[in-house]
Order: structure tokens, then C-alpha cells, then sequence
């Protein structure tokens, strides 16, 4: 069965998505950490990120590190905090966090529960950030 993150690169759960290539994805959590909190995939369905062959990892890295900095444009912080856990979901996906504190990274602080139009605006300036 495929990963709810595979049903989202297939267009059949929707997303607020930030950018796209035909390897990999970026998305806006829908249960953010942080305004703009995002989560980057690679499109084949891998569960560990480490059995990643070191290719495809270091193109989804960079991939992650395009999308960093459009969110670091796009919302005040002093960085983006980039981690992997990847224990409730099993498809490899980076978190990334725009952060001020290392409190900022505490997964079990609670969520923030934005508005499907808050979240919609986020990836719009997000989006608009990676444009030029
Ligand atoms: P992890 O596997 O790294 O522990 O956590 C999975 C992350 O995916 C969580 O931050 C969770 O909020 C996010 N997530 C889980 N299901 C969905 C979903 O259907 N859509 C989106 N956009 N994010 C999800």
C-alpha cells in the first residue's frame, strides 16, 4: 500500500505544495512546528533515508537546500532547522523549520493549528520567494 506521502505525490490526498521536480517534492506540514514549516520527499517511496543510494540523496539535499532558502526569504527567522525523524510517516522526508530558538525544533511542543487559507497564503509567498 503506498505511503500517504506517495498518495499526495500522486495528486490523490491534496497538499499545499511548494515546489516540485520529477524526483521530488516540497509540501507545507500540515501540522506545523512553525509558520512554514516543510517537508521535502523524494517521489520514489523509500522508507529509511539512509537506504537512499548516495546519488538520489545528495540531489534530494540539494533539492532541500533550494527550498531552505526560499522559506528563509519568506518568513522571519534566524535559519531553517533541518531535521529527519521520519517515525510516523514510512516515506523519507527532511523537515525544514524556519527557527529562532532551539526550542523552535522541539517536535513535542504542540502544533500550531493554521487555516487551510493561512497555510494556502504560506505556500504562496513561499512559492513566490523560489520563483526568481
Ligand atoms: P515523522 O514521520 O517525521 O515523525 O512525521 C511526519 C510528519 O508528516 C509530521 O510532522 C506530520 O504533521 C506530517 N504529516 C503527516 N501526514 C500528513 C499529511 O497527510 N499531509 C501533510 N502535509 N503532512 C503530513
Amino acid at each position: 500500500m503506498p505511503s500517504i506521502f506517495s498518495r499526495i505525490v500522486s495528486g490523490e490526498i491534496p497538499c499545499h505544495r511548494i515546489a516540485e521536480d520529477e524526483h521530488h517534492l516540497a509540501f507545507l506540514d500540515i501540522n506545523p512546528l512553525a509558520r512554514g514549516h516543510t517537508l521535502v520527499i523524494p517521489k520514489d517511496e523509500t522508507d529509511y533515508i539512509f537506504d537512499i543510494d548516495d546519488e538520489r540523496l545528495s540531489a534530494l539535499m540539494l533539492f532541500a537546500k533550494m527550498v531552505g532558502l526560499g522559506i528563509e526569504r519568506a518568513i522571519p527567522c534566524k535559519r531553517i532547522g533541518i531535521t529527519v525523524i521520519g517515525l510516523e510517516v514510512p516515506h523519507a522526508h527532511i523537515h525544514l523549520i524556519p527557527i529562532n530558538s532551539i526550542s523552535d525544533m522541539e517536535f513535542s511542543r504542540p502544533k500550531l493549528t493554521l487555516s487551510h487559507e493561512e497555510l494556502a497564503n504560506i505556500a504562496d509567498q513561499i512559492r513566490s520567494e523560489l520563483k526568481g
